[in-house]
C-alpha cells in the first residue's frame, strides 16, 4: 500500500549541521515542517535553535518522533558509522521512517549500507545535492534520489522544501554515482578554467578579461560563471566547499570507472591532481584553492 505523503508539521530530523545541513534544515522550517537537528558541534547547534529547530548533541534523542531522517555528513563511512555504530540510532527507528542519505557518499557503500538496514526493516534513499550553499541558502538546489519509487513519492514534500529539480535515479545507490560523476565532470570544468586563468595571466591578459569573455563563449561553463571572480580572481577562496570533499567525490568518480572496468584515462588523473594537492594547501582549504596550487607549481619547481 503506497504510503502517505511526509508533509509538514512532520518532524525532519537532520543529522550533521554543517556547511549545508544547516541551510538545508532552515528551508525545512521555512516549509513548515519541525526540524531536530545532531551535530557534535556546538555553534551549529547554536544556529539551528536561533533558526527555530531542536538542537542535540545525540542523534538518538534527535531522530525521537522524527517521520524521516536526514543524514548531511562528510562520507558514506561517518554516515554507517552514526546509523550503525555503537549508538545504535538506526535499530531504534520505527521501520516506516525512511532514511535519506543527502551526503556525497561512496555508491558502493550505500549499496551495502541499505542492505544493512534493510535487515532492521527501514528503507534508504540516496538523494544527494548539487548546487552548493548559496542554493542550499534559497532552497534552489538540484536532487538525484536512488531508492524505490514509492519512498521517493513518501518523502517528495520533504525534498521540495530543499530542492527544485528533483531527479529519480534508479536503484539506490544510483543518486550518489551521478553525484560523484556530476562533481567529476564539474571539477573537470573548474581546472580548465584555472588553467586558462594561469596562462591568460601570465601572458598578459587581465583576469576580468579572461572570466568575461569565457562567459559570453563557447568556454563557458559553472566554474567560469560562479567560481572565477567571485572566489579565484578575488582570491577570497571560500566558496563554502571543501577541497578534501571535493578530492573525495573525485576518488569516487575515479573507483567507479575502476569498479566496472572502464578504461577514461581524465577521471584518474584529475582525482589524483586533486589527491597530491591536497597535503600542501591544509585542512581547511576550499576547493577553488586548486588555483593556487596550480599557481604555485612553477614557483615551486
Ligand atoms: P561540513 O563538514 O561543513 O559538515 C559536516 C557536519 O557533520 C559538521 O558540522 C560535523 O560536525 C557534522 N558531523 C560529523 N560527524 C557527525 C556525526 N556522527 N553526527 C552528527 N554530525 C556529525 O560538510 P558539508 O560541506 O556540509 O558537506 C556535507 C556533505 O554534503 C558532504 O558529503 C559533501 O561532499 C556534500 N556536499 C557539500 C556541498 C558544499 O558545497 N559544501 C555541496 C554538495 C554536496
Amino acid at each position: 500500500m503506497a504510503q502517505t505523503a511526509i508533509s509538514p508539521p512532520a518532524i525532519v530530523t537532520v543529522i550533521g549541521l554543517g556547511q549545508m545541513g544547516l541551510p538545508m534544515s532552515r528551508r525545512l522550517l521555512l516549509a513548515g515542517f519541525k526540524v531536530h537537528g545532531a551535530d557534535p558541534a556546538e555553534p551549529a547547534r547554536a544556529a539551528l535553535a536561533a533558526a527555530g529547530g531542536k538542537a542535540f548533541a545525540s542523534a538518538k534523542e534527535a531522530v525521537a518522533g522524527a517521520s524521516v531522517v536526514i543524514t548531511m555528513l562528510p562520507t558514506g563511512k561517518v554516515v554507517r558509522e552514526a546509523l550503525l555504530g555503537p549508538d545504535e540510532v538506526a535499530a531504534s527507528l520505527p521501520k516506516t521512517t525512511p532514511i535519506i542519505d543527502m551526503s556525497s557518499s561512496a555508491p558502493t557503500d550505500t549499496t551495502s549500507l541499505a542492505e544493512a538496514l534493510a535487515g532492521l526493516g527501514l528503507t534508504l534513499l540516496d538523494a544527494p545535492v548539487s548546487g552548493g550553499v548559496k542554493r542550499a541558502i534559497d532552497g534552489s538546489l538540484a536532487i538525484m534520489v536512488g531508492g524505490p519509487a514509492d519512498v521517493v513519492e513518501q518523502v517528495k514534500p520533504v525534498l521540495a522544501a530543499m530542492g527544485k529539480s528533483i531527479i529519480p535515479t534508479g536503484r539506490v545507490g544510483s543518486g550518489h554515482a551521478m553525484k560523484a560523476l556530476n562533481n567529476y565532470v564539474s571539477a573537470a570544468g573548474l581546472i580548465a578554467a584555472c588553467e586558462a586563468l594561469l596562462i591568460g595571466r601570465t601572458f598578459g591578459l587581465a583576469p576580468e578579461t579572461i572570466a568575461d569573455v569565457l562567459n559570453v563563449s563557447t568556454g563557458r561553463n559553472n566554474s567560469t560563471e560562479v567560481k572565477l571572480k567571485p572566489f579565484i580572481i578575488s582570491e577570497k577562496f571560500n566558496s563554502g566547499f571543501s577541497f578534501a570533499l571535493m578530492a573525495k567525490d573525485l576518488r569516487i568518480a575515479a573507483d567507479l570507472a575502476k569498479h566496472l572496468g572502464l578504461t577514461v584515462p581524465q577521471i584518474g588523473a584529475v582525482a589524483d591532481l586533486w589527491e597530491k594537492a591536497k597535503p600542501g594547501l591544509g585542512a581547511d582549504a576550499d576547493h577553488t584553492e586548486i588555483y593556487r596550487y596550480l599557481a604555485d607549481l612553477d614557483a615551486n619547481r
